[in-house]
């Protein structure tokens, strides 16, 4: 496959192409990877790291501890966000892009350059992006799903041991999301109210098709497509998983008591599925008698509303759970508050050429140049990347680092230690501890690193 000429991006001086075929890689002992560093907490702000930097030196440090020197990550920095702004656009004033139409806009964010460079070289880490606000351009996260039509996104929370979580329950989560990346309300389909498509829309709702909409009121209105192929094939991720990694439950949850043809299908659909192929493999829980048969995965369904008590109450029954994107959503967050917080949730979005693995996290501005945030969930995305890669024994080190870091405060904590190491988030956690008593990333980092080189105890 010919290299593609990029306008302002510089290659790395060694490394080659993962190659992908039939959805499977095939990787060389120095891949090239693309790196999107982020927005706000991602970035190193006037010589101040931001997590990305920590989670690079934590994934480099677990690749050379793995392998010895044997493979070795080659990083392809480009560019989104702000940093795509400041490199290709620098002149342009605020007003200048609110004027620009929707792709124009989209340059401005995510350059061609970009999607040239995730398009050839199939994986990307990416820190977390700023969604420009009130443009025609929606989102660059959304954005970059579509275009590389990255459809399942999957989300692992799992408690680790030590953290001091708000829920009584949170050593009983592990659970993954299997979450529908680009139907749905993220397709985009939306119109403002008053205006003369949303007006038109509106109109023939009612006249066409017996929609039931005040006479003279002014809609706002967006659609949810949600097909049978998109919804089923994410439920067929999600029971792959499964029924690969052990788990013995995959949950469907949707608000299809309302939303009969949107949600209520994706339910249909999912049950459908299981029977049809993996009739050896699923048992619904309406049929099952008794105990989950050996190998056998049970499908269920829940309400949405329902799951998020759910959760909270019984986190022990829940294993896959495989959801419609908005869904997917909220319950990732809330799962993430769980076990102590967004700074521990990481995330990959997984299409049939390309990945790119990012924390579910957003941008966190007010910590944004700080070295402040916590960057396990960027690190744990990067170990889903190395697991991808087919470089477990790397990602291994990489979450173990992290719990036995953690572990370590927890302990400490007990004597009234301070500072502990870990980040304010789950510092602040401990009782007796105040945000201030954690370490900044990037000393969190050094110290997980040292866990991963074998040099701490
Ligand atoms: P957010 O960036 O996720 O931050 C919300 C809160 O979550 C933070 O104030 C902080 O809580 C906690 N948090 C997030 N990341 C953390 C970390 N690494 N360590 C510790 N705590 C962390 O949500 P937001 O403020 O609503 O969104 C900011 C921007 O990010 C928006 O433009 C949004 O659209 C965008 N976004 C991007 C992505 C993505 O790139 N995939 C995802 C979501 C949102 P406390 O203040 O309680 O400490």
């Amino acid at each position: 496959m010919a290299e593609p000429v990029f306008d302002k991006l510089k290659l790395p001086e060694s490394g080659s192409v993962i190659n992908v075929a039939d959805g499977k890689l095939a990787v060389p002992n120095e891949p090239i990877v693309v790196l999107i560093e982020g927005d706000g907490i991602g970035r190193t702000i006037n010589g101040v790291p931001g997590i990305t930097d920590a989670a690079i030196r934590t994934l480099n440090a677990a690749v050379e501890a793995a392998y010895n020197g044997e493979k070795k990550i080659r990083w392809f920095k480009a560019h989104a966000g702000d940093s795509s702004r400041e490199v290709y656009h620098p002149n342009l004033s605020d007003d200048d892009i609110k004027a620009m139409s929707p792709e124009d806009q989209r340059q401005v964010y995510l350059p061609d350059d970009t999607l040239k460079a995730i398009g050839h070289f199939s994986v990307a880490l990416k820190g977390p992006l700023t969604t420009p606000v009130g443009g025609g351009f929606r989102s660059i996260n959304v954005a970059l799903r579509q275009f590389f039509d990255l459809h399942t996104c999957i989300r692992p929370v799992k408690y680790f041991d030590g953290v001091s979580a708000p829920n009584r329950n949170a050593d009983k989560v592990d659970m993954v999301v299997f979450r529908e990346n680009i139907e749905d309300v993220y397709a985009g389909i939306e119109f403002e109210a008053g205006s003369e498509e949303g007006k038109r829309l509106q109109e023939f709702l009612v006249k066409e098709l017996g929609g039931k909409l005040r006479p003279g009121w002014n809609y706002g209105i967006g659609l949810k497509p949600m097909s049978e192929q998109g919804s089923k094939r994410l439920i067929r991720k999600a029971i792959e998983y499964a029924l690969e990694n052990g788990y013995k439950k995959v949950t469907l949850m949707h608000k299809g008591n309302i939303m009969k043809f949107t949600e209520g299908a994706f339910m249909k659909w999912g049950y459908e599925l299981a029977k049809k192929e993996f009739p050896e493999k699923t048992v619904a829980e309406s049929e099952l008698e008794g105990d989950v048969p050996e190998g056998k995965v049970v499908i269920n369904d829940r309400v949405a509303d329902s799951m998020f008590q759910q959760i909270q109450t019984r986190p022990g029954d829940y294993d896959v759970i495989a959801c419609p994107n908005l869904n997917g959503d909220y319950i990732s967050d809330a799962l993430a508050a769980l076990v102590g917080g967004l700074g521990l949730a990481p995330g990959a979005n997984i299409g049939d050429k390309c990945a790119i693995f990012e924390a579910t996290h957003g941008t966190a501005p007010k910590y944004a140049g700080q070295d402040k945030a916590n960057p396990s969930s960027l690190m744990l995305s990067g170990a889903m990347m190395l697991e991808h890669l087919g470089w477990k024994k790397a990602g291994d080190l990489v979450k173990n680092g992290i719990s036995s870091t953690i572990s370590k405060a927890a302990r400490l904590s007990k004597e009234g230690a301070k500072p502990l190491p870990v980040t304010y988030d789950l510092v602040r956690q401990f009782d007796g501890y105040t945000q201030n008593d954690g370490m900044k990333s990037s000393e969190f980092a050094d110290a997980i690193i040292r866990y991963i080189r074998g040099d701490a105890k």
